[in-house]
């Protein structure tokens, strides 16, 4: 067996914080409180802070934050959200768990992002919630997309899954923007507890309702704490009622709200990392004047904070490279791999499935009828035009020396397919 010393991946990188330190914490309290509060308590503290919000609510994934924040502003049964098309399957998911409708809004086909003139067309008398996803590390047109929502009168739930501390053209922190800010600490995150998540919010009630949801509805919970079993004599009284308010369990562990901690406390290197390497892809792209690769449009003011480093491929029509031949080459000449952008929400058979048939598993009869035709009329043309063209490049190289290699491996490709 190899010692676990040797058992280092670049990834290693990104956990040389107080991880352990206060992972060992945990277990050595036994998964008790210390005088400064559990790791969820601390965490939420400081990710609160950093943010400079009024409370923070962890939870065990950024999908159970999506649904969190909906059934707060109480979405339901005969209601309609409208999130972005080019997004993550579980945007989607999220929606239709608390029984609404999700309806597809365009993005833009320069910044990549939902393009508030789309969402005003879907808008319907059903409508009751925006979800703006702050796609590969940039937040989106917030000024438009809130005005939007005070005219209609919608809450706004931004998805900053991808988008840790980055700004819009205004300087306002992605997630502090509209009434709940949903944050993932899955493990291609700029933060990671393996799996996690967590949200943000000024507004008590929701903070109050989504960590009563998250934590099965105990009475005792209020907006800035999680605590239950406060007084032994109540808590072990056979007549004591426990339970005011429905909920899932969708707590975060102790221990990965250690690593948690740890993570927010180096959050802005953590960020800066990312930033690092995409302003070298950037000078790759600038130095040798290529303009068939456009990266993602940033905004005047506005800072990514490049979960990935987006680009359009136009490399197909203007020099009959196609985006797989690229890649190839990009790969051989050392790059770390090219991903592409997932397929757009209302193309995936799951969603073609529940929207057709209302069945959650295609061997078992409807379980979602009511959910029915979401998929039928979602038009969202640039969507599909870019979504196949995408090139994702990773971000997540800690050390200058392999972010010189992504750099020199771009610039080769380029100049490879350039200069013939
Ligand atoms: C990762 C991600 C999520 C879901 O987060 P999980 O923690 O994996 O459930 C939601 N939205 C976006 C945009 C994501 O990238």
């Amino acid at each position: 067996m190899k010692d676990a010393s040797t058992l280092k991946t670049s990834n290693s990188w990104r956990f040389t914080g107080n991880e352990l330190k206060y992972v060992k914490e945990v277990l050595d309290s036994g998964f008790g409180s210390s005088t400064s509060g559990n790791m969820n308590q601390r965490l939420e503290r400081a990710f609160a802070e950093r943010f400079g919000v009024k409370y923070a609510v962890t939870s065990n994934s950024g999908t159970s934050t999506l649904h969190q924040a909906l059934v707060a502003f109480g979405v339901g049964p005969g209601d309609e959200v409208i999130l972005p098309a080019l997004t993550v399957v579980m945007c989607g998911y999220a929606v239709l768990h608390v029984g609404a409708k999700p309806i597809f809004a365009d993005v833009d086909s320069k910044t990549f992002l939902m393009d508030p003139s789309d969402v005003e067309k879907k808008i319907t008398i059903k409508t009751k919630a925006i979800m703006p996803v702050h796609m590969f590390g940039q937040v989106c047109n917030m000024e438009a997309i809130l005005k939007i929502a005070k005219n209609h009168n919608l809450y706004v739930i931004e998805d900053c899954a991808q988008c840790y501390l980055g700004t819009d053209s205004r300087g306002r922190i992605g997630g502090t923007i509209g009434d709940i800010g949903s944050f993932s600490f899955e493990n291609s995150k700029h933060l990671s507890t393996g799996d996690g998540g967590i949200l943000i919010t000024n507004n008590e009630v929701f903070a109050e309702r989504m960590r009563k949801f998250g934590g099965l509805g105990f009475k005792n919970i209020k907006a800035e704490n999680g605590q239950v079993r406060k007084n032994k004599d109540v808590f072990q009284d056979p007549l004591y009622l426990r339970h005011d308010a429905f909920g899932w369990n969708y707590r975060l562990p102790e221990v990965a709200a250690a690593v948690g901690l740890a993570q927010v406390e180096r959050i802005d290197y953590l960020v800066s990392k990312r930033q690092q390497i995409a302003y070298k892809y950037l000078e790759a792209i600038e130095r040798t004047g290529c303009d068939w690769l456009v990266p993602q449009g940033v905004p005047l003011g506005a800072v990514n904070s490049y979960y990935t480093f987006a680009v359009r491929y136009e490399g197909e029509e203007r020099l009959g490279i196609s985006w797989y031949e690229f890649r190839r080459k990009f790969m051989e000449l050392g790059g770390d791999g090219i991903y592409a952008a997932l397929a757009l929400i209302y193309n995936e058979p799951v969603m073609q499935m529940i929207s057709g048939s209302g069945r959650f598993f295609h061997d078992i009869e409807g379980q979602g009828a009511i959910l029915k035709g979401f998929v039928e009329n979602a038009q969202c043309p640039v969507s599909e035009k870019i979504q196949k063209k995408l090139m994702l490049f990773t971000s997540n190289q800690g050390i200058e020396e392999d972010m010189n290699i992504q750099m020199n491996a771009l610039e080769k490709a380029i100049n490879y397919f350039g200069r013939r």
